[in-house]
C-alpha cells in the first residue's frame, strides 16, 4: 500500500530509551499487533494524523472518552475560557457541583459524586467505601474485566492485562489478592456458589455491566437483575464500573439500558471530555460514608480539577440530547450491518459483537459469553486483520481484548470507507 510509518518507529526507539517499554500505558505499544506503535501527532473530528502524516479514521477514542470526536468546538472553548482563568487551584470551584449536578441529572440512582483523576482511582476509592460502609473485606470480580490497576483489581483483569496474558502482576500481595473472587462474567450458578458460601463477608460485588475489556459482551437476559437481586439478599454493594459504558450507552449508562440501579456508579473517560477524571457516585447514605463528613479517607491534589471538569461539562451538555443517542445507534447500525453483510459474503469465521456504540469483531464463529470463549478466538488473524485495516487508513484498538467505539464525528463516508476495507482485510485473510 505504500504507507510509511517510519517516523513512528522512529520516534518509539527513542521512546523507549527513557519510558518503559517505550509506552505510558502498556495496551499502547501495540504488542499483540507485533508492530511499532503509531505516534499521533493530532486529532481533528473523526481522524487522527501521525508523525509520517497518515489519516486515520479513529475507533479507538482515546478508548472511549473521545464520543464528540477530537477538538469539538465547544469543548475547546470550554478548555481555553478555563485555561485564561487558571488551570488548578485546589480550591472549590461552581463547576465541579455543575458537573455532578448533571450527572445526578443523566443518573436518577446517583445522589452524590466524588470527583478523581482516573477510572483506577474512582474504583479503587469505590471498593475502600464499600469496604468502610460494609465493614466487610471480600470483593466479588468478574473474570475478564478491567477496573483500573489499583491492586485489589487487578486479579484476572481484562484490557492490557489479558492482551500480555498475565492473570495479575508481581506486586499486588497475596493477602490483597486472596480478599478478590473472581467468577466467570454471564454466570449465575458461580455467583449463588461464592454468596452461598462468603455472604456474610463480602462487601461489594464489581462488574462492567456490559463488558469492554475482554472485548464486548453484554450480560445475558435477567444476569444484571439476578446480581441486583443476590447483592441486596446478603447486604453487598452493587458497584456498576460506567467508566467505559457510563454516558456512552445510553445518557444514564448501562443502568438506563438496562434499568438497574446500582448502589456505587464508577466514572471516567467521557466525563472528562479527553482530560484525566474519574467519579464515584451513589446513595447519600453510603457516600456520605466518606471524608470530611465520614470515615473512609479519600483525597486528591488534582480531583475536581477545573479544565477536567470543564471539559467534562462540555461533553454532557453535548449529549444531553436523545437525537445524539439515536445518531449515534443509527451510526453504530450501519457499520454492523456492513461489517456483517461481509462476513456473511465471505462465509469468514468471525461475528460482531455490538451494544450501543460498542463494538468488536471477535475472530471466532462461536457466541462469545465469557472470558473463556475470548481465549478460543484466532488471536493471529485479529493481528493480521488491525495491520490490513491501518494500512487502508483504519485506527483499531490494537487488540482482541478491546473494544471499538463510534464517535458522533464519525460521517457516512467515513463508515463506508470502513465497511469496503473490512472487505479487503476478511477477503485476504480467507
Ligand atoms: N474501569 C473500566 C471499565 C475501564 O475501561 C478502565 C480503563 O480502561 C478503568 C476502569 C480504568 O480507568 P483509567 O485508565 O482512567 O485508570
Amino acid at each position: 500500500m505504500g504507507i510509511s510509518w517510519s517516523k513512528s518507529s522512529q520516534a518509539f526507539a527513542r521512546a523507549k530509551q527513557s519510558i518503559p517499554g517505550g509506552v505510558n500505558s502498556p495496551a499502547r505499544a501495540f504488542t499483540a499487533v507485533e508492530m511499532d506503535p503509531l505516534f499521533i501527532e493530532r486529532g481533528t473530528g473523526a481522524y487522527l494524523y501521525d508523525l509520517d502524516g497518515n489519516q486515520y479514521i479513529d475507533y479507538v477514542n482515546s478508548w472511549g472518552p473521545m464520543i464528540l470526536g477530537y477538538n469539538h468546538p465547544h469543548v475547546l472553548a470550554a478548555l481555553k475560557d478555563q485555561l485564561a482563568k487558571g488551570s488548578s487551584f485546589g480550591a472549590p470551584t461552581e463547576v465541579e457541583t455543575e458537573l455532578a449536578e448533571l450527572i445526578k441529572e443523566f443518573c436518577p440512582a446517583i445522589d452524590k459524586v466524588r470527583m478523581v483523576n482516573s477510572g483506577t482511582e474512582a474504583t479503587m476509592s469505590a471498593i475502600r467505601l464499600a469496604r468502610g460502609y460494609t465493614g466487610r473485606d471480600k470483593i466479588v470480580k468478574i473474570e475478564g474485566c478491567y477496573h483500573g490497576h489499583a491492586d485489589s483489581l487487578l486479579v484476572e483483569a481484562g484490557s492490557g492485562v489479558a492482551t500480555l496474558g498475565i492473570k495479575g502482576s508481581p506486586g499486588v500481595t497475596s493477602n490483597t489478592a486472596c480478599e478478590t473472587i473472581v467468577v466467570p462474567f454471564n454466570d449465575q450458578p458461580a455467583v449463588e456458589q461464592v454468596f452461598t458460601e462468603y455472604g456474610s463477608e463480602i462487601a461489594a460485588l464489581i462488574l462492567e455491566p456490559v463488558t469492554g475489556n475482554m472485548g464486548v459482551i453484554a450480560p445475558q437476559t435477567a444476569y444484571l437483575k439476578f446480581l441486583r437481586s443476590i447483592t441486596k439478599k446478603y447486604q453487598s454493594l452493587l458497584i456498576f464500573d460506567e467508566v467505559m459504558t457510563g454516558f456512552r450507552l445510553a445518557r444514564g449508562g448501562a443502568q438506563e439500558l438496562y434499568n438497574i440501579a446500582a448502589d456505587l456508579t464508577t466514572f471516567g473517560k467521557i466525563i472528562g471530555g479527553g482530560m484525566p477524571v474519574g467519579a464515584f457516585a451513589g446513595k447519600k447514605e453510603i457516600m456520605d460514608y466518606i471524608a470530611p463528613d465520614g470515615p473512609v479517607y479519600q483525597a486528591g491534589t488534582l480531583s475536581g480539577n477545573p479544565m477536567a471538569m470543564q471539559a467534562g461539562l462540555a461533553t454532557l451538555k453535548e449529549l444531553n440530547d436523545s437525537q445524539k443517542y439515536q445518531k449515534l445507534a443509527e451510526l453504530s447500525q450501519q457499520l454492523a450491518a456492513g461489517i456483517e453483510k461481509n462476513i456473511a459474503e465471505l462465509d469468514f469465521p468471525a461475528h460482531l459483537s455490538k451494544v450501543g456504540s460498542m463494538f468488536t469483531l471477535f475472530f471466532s464463529k462461536e457466541e462469545v459469553k465469557n472470558y473463556h470463549d475470548v481465549q478460543n478466538c484466532r488471536l493471529d488473524l485479529f493481528a493480521s486483520y488491525f495491520k490490513l485495516m491501518l494500512a487502508q487508513g483504519i485506527y483499531l484498538p490494537p487488540s482482541q481484548f478491546e473494544a471499538n467505539f463510534i464517535s458522533l464525528a464519525l460521517s457516512k463516508a467515513d463508515l463506508e470507507k470502513t465497511i469496503a476495507a473490512n472487505y479487503q482485510a476478511l477477503k485476504q485473510l480467507r
